[in-house]
């Protein structure tokens, strides 16, 4: 008897199996033409083979569950391959939403860049620009003057130069002036940004020698005193973005440190990492220090991102004195740390943008999603929040909800901004992943966090709506 099922069994998924039309029949078909014509036929043919085989093995599981079988026709196969060559075509980099709450996300990508600095960046991606030519003479002419001036007109410093990131910032302000030599900094601020930078390992591989002063808590000017010594090459504050140190604390004042250096005729300088080049305050955030407060308290060189709370490209800033940034850009290394034309695009239309303070909250996307009001950012959750729940098809409830932002990239780590969003609690058999996983999946991917035992979805950064709403059909939870 058990051998009569197995035969019959077997007979049904082979008359099931051989209802899928074959490689030849899929791609001689008139519908495949388009397809062919745009993707090649080694792709298409590569592809149809991989969607058949999904296929044949779909088709013996349902016969196992004894599922009605349903009849797969070529266009049933071809929807399913164009729709996996078209998401192979857009390559594994993709626009993703950003409902972390997180605004500076590093993972993500940190800043959104303005309108402004897109149609910059297209224009000098097009074709040749005087990217290092010099219009008036016809000479030679230097990367940097396309946004020395405005950076300098910004934070009031006297020269400034650009390279890839903060890092390479850092790395070549220590190589430039600190090879072979001492660099005193304070225990309390050898920080460590998301793994790969580190303030000893930086330092060792910028070929300079760290000189830990003080103690975790406390830094005393004297024991920046005592460690200045012949092979000292400047003194480096580094910004504490990360944390904060708590109690019973001392750290010497960037006034007092200038002082010092000044004495011993060495550079200080002050590694700000996010370095705001607006007054926080004036748009209710709480301060952040500015490369122009970090001038005046008497560095001599200033480092930050342009991609943390500046909003613009990935790109490292270095500002102050002439001679030192004459030094820094006549450094073989700076070579290989340069910008390239359209990070340079970018970076000068976005400070093009702090020329006017009245719009720039409105057209800086960073400085508009951080100030945006929790009202609003509520108001957007009431409208969409229907739509996700009629997508989760029964997984889980959906409610408006308070959550906290945070700025992100280090930028006053433990202070948040009152945000509102969606919380998701799943329901029965569905765990917080699967729905997290389910978001993450749709074509244009949706990243949440999870807390207390349920999805949030923080909508401070969420500006295309009907977008997010719009793929939400794809939503498919798996329990
Ligand atoms: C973020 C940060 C860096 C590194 O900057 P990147 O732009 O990520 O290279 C360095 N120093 C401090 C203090 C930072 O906050």
């Amino acid at each position: 008897m058990s051998t009569d099922l197995t035969s019959s069994k077997l007979k049904n998924a082979k008359s099931v199996l051989a209802q899928l039309p074959s490689v030849d029949r899929v791609l001689n078909a008139p519908a495949s033409r388009e397809l062919l014509a745009e993707h090649g036929r080694p792709e298409v043919t590569r592809v149809v083979r991989h969607i058949l085989a999904e296929l044949r093995d779909e088709l013996r599981a349902v016969k196992e569950m004894a599922t009605p079988r349903v009849a797969v026709t070529v266009d049933k196969v071809l929807a399913r391959v164009s729709e996996q060559l078209t998401r192979e075509a857009a390559g594994s980099l993709v626009e993703v939403f950003n409902l972390t709450g997180t605004v500076l996300h590093t993972n993500l990508g940190r800043a959104a860049l303005p309108a402004e600095a897109i149609v910059a960046i297209a224009a000098v991606a097009r074709g040749p620009s005087n990217l290092e030519f010099d219009l008036e003479s016809g000479n030679r002419g230097d990367r940097d003057t396309h946004v020395e001036d405005r950076i300098c007109a910004i934070t009031g410093a006297e020269a400034a130069t650009v390279v890839n990131n903060n890092a390479a910032a850092v790395m070549l302000v220590l190589n430039t002036l600190a090879l072979g030599k001492e660099v005193p900094v304070s225990r309390g601020e050898l920080v460590e940004i998301g793994g790969s930078f580190r303030i000893p390992d930086i330092m060792s591989r910028s070929g300079c020698k760290l000189v830990e002063v003080g103690t975790t808590n406390r830094t005393h000017l004297k024991d920046f005193a005592h460690a200045i010594g012949q092979d000292t090459a400047l003194i480096m504050k580094v910004h504490t973005s990360n944390y904060v140190i708590e109690g019973f604390t001392k750290a010497v004042s960037e006034a007092d440190l200038a002082e010092l250096c000044r004495r011993h005729c060495i550079p200080f300088v002050n590694d700000l990492g996010s370095g705001t080049l607006v007054d926080l305050e004036r748009y209710g955030l709480p301060h952040e220090p500015t490369p122009m407060d970090a001038l005046r308290s008497g560095a001599d060189l200033v480092t930050f991102s342009g991609d943390k709370m500046l909003g613009g490209p990935q790109a490292g800033v270095i500002v102050g004195q002439a001679d030192l940034i004459g030094a820094i850009k006549s450094n073989p290394m700076k070579r290989a740390m340069r910008c390239d034309k359209m990070t340079l695009a970018a970076l000068s239309s976005v400070l093009q943008l702090y020329a006017n303070p009245d719009t720039l909250q409105e057209r800086l996307p960073t400085l508009h999603a951080l100030t945006r009001p929790e009202s609003e950012i509520r108001a957007a959750a009431e409208r969409v929040r229907s739509s996700v729940d009629a997508a989760l098809r029964l997984a889980g409830d959906v409610a408006v909800c308070s959550c906290d932002s945070q700025i992100g990239s280090g930028a006053l780590p433990t202070r948040t901004i009152e945000s509102a969003g969606l919380r998701i609690s799943p329901r029965a058999a569905i765990s917080e992943t699967a729905i997290l996983d389910a978001f993450r999946a749709l074509p244009r991917p949706v990243i949440g966090r999870i807390k207390d035992g349920a999805v949030v979805l923080d909508l401070r950064c969420l500006m295309d709506e009907q977008a997010f709403v719009d793929q939400l059909a794809a939503l498919k939870v798996e329990a």
